[in-house]
């Protein structure tokens, strides 16, 4: 089984977003691990894949403001 290291979520030990590793899907549960502290989380398939969107929406506003930080310097 190929791992996958693409879900973004909070850990509980690192109390930030880190990626993790994809371990079990079982129907609704996901088992995943933190890809820095290797503690796991058994967390519900939903929930993964809206933190996921949420993240890259988050990330995408990131990007966007740095953007126009890069382009207030310039002026
Ligand atoms: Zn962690």
């Amino acid at each position: 089984m190929e791992l996958e290291l693409s879900q973004i979520y909070t850990c509980p030990y690192c109390q930030m977003e880190t990626p993790h590793y994809l371990l079990v899907r079982r129907e609704k549960r996901v088992g995943i691990a933190c890809s820095r502290c290797q503690t796991t989380s058994l967390v519900d398939a939903d929930e993964l894949e809206n933190h996921q969107t949420w993240w890259e929406e988050e990330l995408r506003q990131i990007l966007s403001s740095l953007e126009e930080h890069d382009f207030d310097d310039q002026h």
